[in-house]
């Protein structure tokens, strides 16, 4: 009997660049599919300074599919002119997921505190349409991410499945869809019936993994591993194959703790981690 054969293969274990953050992005690369991985998903930030046609072959020599380029979004804005610029940003981010080969954008969709959170929804909805010549000539898809409500304030006023799915159909578009992270959904009692909802629209683009600590000691960079929290990982990911999503399952950890530790231990635990709760 192969003990190789009985282990949860990982044939569908993608990793985030910026979870391994403190690696260059041809570091991650290798180790990543030296861990088993197929798949990466590329923080912007990683790429600074380098050639997108050279970074695509580097992955593609590693056999690792890029999943998604994240981010974009950001689109609220007080004046017109801030959301001028903020388009051209994801203009940007467009044609490097072009270069890139990456098929998809994650949007962190943006607030601006004391802007009501109708009026960022508008501007975001209009912002994406906006973007959807730019989409279809580039052969790139936009992943709208719900955010936690702890971030309504100013990173995105789309805070459950259920709006996401609504500007999903109000847009109409095949190119647009929804990232869903179980960071920020995991607590929401309409879960299971907005995921479904979700594959019914054919809009569940990609799968974000982690857990949530408790205490959380810091809004942004205290994720935990799977397994580390109180997030139910396998029901959901359950229901979200339920829904039709047969795509990655991306770790995505931001966490200062985890980042300080040798990241090759690290790497191992994130596999461990992968096959012991996703
Ligand atoms: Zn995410």
């Amino acid at each position: 009997m192969s003990t190789a054969s009985s282990l949860p293969d990982l044939s569908r274990l993608c990793i985030h660049t910026i979870t391994t953050k403190p690696w260059a992005i041809e570091t991650s690369a290798a180790k990543f599919a030296a861990a088993g991985a197929k798949g990466i998903t590329v923080w912007r930030d990683t790429l600074a300074g380098r050639n997108l046609g050279a970074t695509r072959q580097m992955l593609r020599d590693h056999d690792l599919s890029v999943v998604s380029l994240c981010r974009g979004g950001f689109f609220p804005a007080t004046t017109a002119a801030e959301r001028i610029k903020a388009l051209d940003d994801n203009r940007k981010a467009i044609a490097e997921a072009h270069e890139l080969g990456a098929p998809l954008i994650v949007l962190v969709c943006g607030a601006v505190p004391g802007q009501s959170l109708l009026d960022s929804r508008k501007q975001i909805q209009d912002g994406i349409a906006a973007l959807l010549p730019d989409c279809q000539s580039a052969g790139v898809k936009l992943a709208i991410e719900p955010l936690h409500p702890m971030y309504a304030d100013s990173r995105s006023a789309v805070n459950t499945l259920g709006q996401a799915n609504d500007m999903v159909e109000a847009i109409g578009s095949p190119l647009v869809g929804v990232a869903a992270d179980v960071y920020h959904l995991w607590w929401d009692p309409a879960l299971q019936q907005e995921i479904a909802r979700c594959g019914r629209l054919n809009a569940l683009f990609a799968f974000h993994v982690c857990d949530w600590r408790t205490p959380t000691i810091d809004l942004l960079n205290d994720r935990g591993l799977m397994g580390e929290g109180c997030i139910p990982l396998r029901q959901i990911r359950s229901w979200v194959e339920a829904a039709g999503f047969n795509g990655f399952h991306e770790v995505e950890v931001f966490s200062t703790r985890l980042w300080a530790m040798d990241q090759d231990e690290y790497l191992q635990q994130i596999v461990q981690a992968y096959r012991n709760h996703v």
